[in-house]
């Protein structure tokens, strides 16, 4: 096999990167041997439709005693791979010197995974370490429901000079057992899409899910977002891969889960949905018209009950009275095909606003 010009390389992956096809991250939670890593590519490869080889070589585990990487010397693998099947290579780095070695064996893109995010310190140490260095940067969202974080790693790895960052939503760590193994909080990752236009953002349903049997689901739900990728992690034995072995899938089955996908974007060119979309977005707007005078008009009346309470002297919340609000709504609700879930957030946020008007009144 010919040797890759890394030039070249490097414009496949931005063209990838700037393009509107979503971007195809795959391969090993880490990387355990060379055989390991290079069998994984090549069957990746074959299947044609990953764009970009993923392991990790420097593993930064929850707790200690399990598989923590097989650290630098695995990074020759990763170049070996990348020679025989002209895949692009990406790495987690954690620390200035892991960027090092990264560069060193020609790494084409690198991520910054959820463990470093929540850590000023290290993204800043990983950012200096980056100054001068032109390689896309992906980042993944802190292990906490925290934005802001997040966005500090963005602009701490920004005025590092990177160009090209793009964001991986890997989902949140939440306490107790769920579904899943990181709570997806899909609003959060579409809020920080609306805070940073123009930059991709990478699903990663592995971490979500933590398990195979959803992945199909979340990377279907990720791409009805408008995400702009997936990093799925694959292995050629997943039961027996030495970290994460319970999300992992063959070569194979990815190819066959990404053949399943219903892949969608975000705009059509057909002028005749352009101005159904827009008629029915007409019809939302009317109705998220009335549905704020007719919060208005509700605030008005709480107001007005403020004033009663004050002059009698009694609590502003009366919990039998928010009982009876709630079990209304359910009943409702269930009728209407609203989920109690909703009904729940919806009616706290209302009531909340009540009570804040109340208080003004009643605190006058
Ligand atoms: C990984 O991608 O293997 C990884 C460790 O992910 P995260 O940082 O999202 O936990
Ligand atoms: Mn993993």
């Amino acid at each position: 096999m010919q040797a890759i010009d890394t030039n070249s390389m490097k414009e496949l992956v931005l063209s990838k990167w700037n393009s509107k096809r979503p971007l195809i991250i795959s391969g090993p939670c880490s990387a355990e041997t060379e055989e390991q890593v290079i069998e994984t590519a090549q069957r990746l490869a074959k299947t044609g439709k990953v764009d970009l080889l993923r392991a990790g070589i420097w593993k930064p585990r929850t707790r200690p005693g399990s598989f923590e990487g097989i650290g630098t010397k695995g990074l020759p693998w990763m170049q070996q791979a990348r020679k025989i099947t002209g895949l692009p290579v990406t790495v987690e780095v954690a620390t200035g010197k892991q960027v090092e070695d990264a560069l060193h064996f020609g790494v084409d893109v690198l991520w910054i995974g959820a463990r470093t995010t929540v850590n000023p310190f290290s993204v800043q140490d990983v950012a200096d370490a980056l100054r001068g260095v032109d390689v896309p940067v992906l980042i993944k969202n802190p292990i906490n429901p925290d934005l802001e974080l997040w966005i500090g790693a963005v602009e701490r790895v920004a005025k590092a000079g990177i160009k090209n960052i793009g964001l991986i939503h890997r989902g949140f760590s939440a306490y107790g057992n769920t579904e899943y193994r990181n709570a997806p909080m899909w609003h959060l990752a579409i809020e920080m899409k609306r805070r940073n236009p123009g930059m991709i953002m990478i699903n990663d349903p592995s971490h979500i899910c933590g398990r195979r049997d959803i992945l199909q689901d979340v990377a279907q739900k990720a791409i009805d977002l408008d995400m702009d990728g997936l990093i799925i992690e694959s292995h050629i034995d997943p039961d027996n891969a030495w970290s994460d072995a319970k999300q992992q899938i063959t070569p194979e089955r990815l190819a066959e889960m990404l053949g399943d996908i219903t892949w969608r974007k975000e705009d059509s060119g057909s002028e005749e949905f352009h101005v159904a979309l827009e008629k029915l977005r007409q019809q939302i707007n009317h109705l998220d018209d009335e549905l704020m005078q007719i919060l208005g008009q509700r605030m008005k009346i709480a107001e007005k009950i403020g004033e009663y309470k004050k002059n009698n002297d009694i609590t502003i919340l009366q919990t039998n009275r928010w009982n009876e609000i709630l079990e209304r709504a359910f009943k409702q609700g269930d009728k209407l095909g609203l989920s109690k879930e909703f009904i729940t957030k919806y009616f706290d946020a209302v009531h909340m606003e009540s009570i804040n008007h109340q208080n003004k009144i009643m605190n006058a």
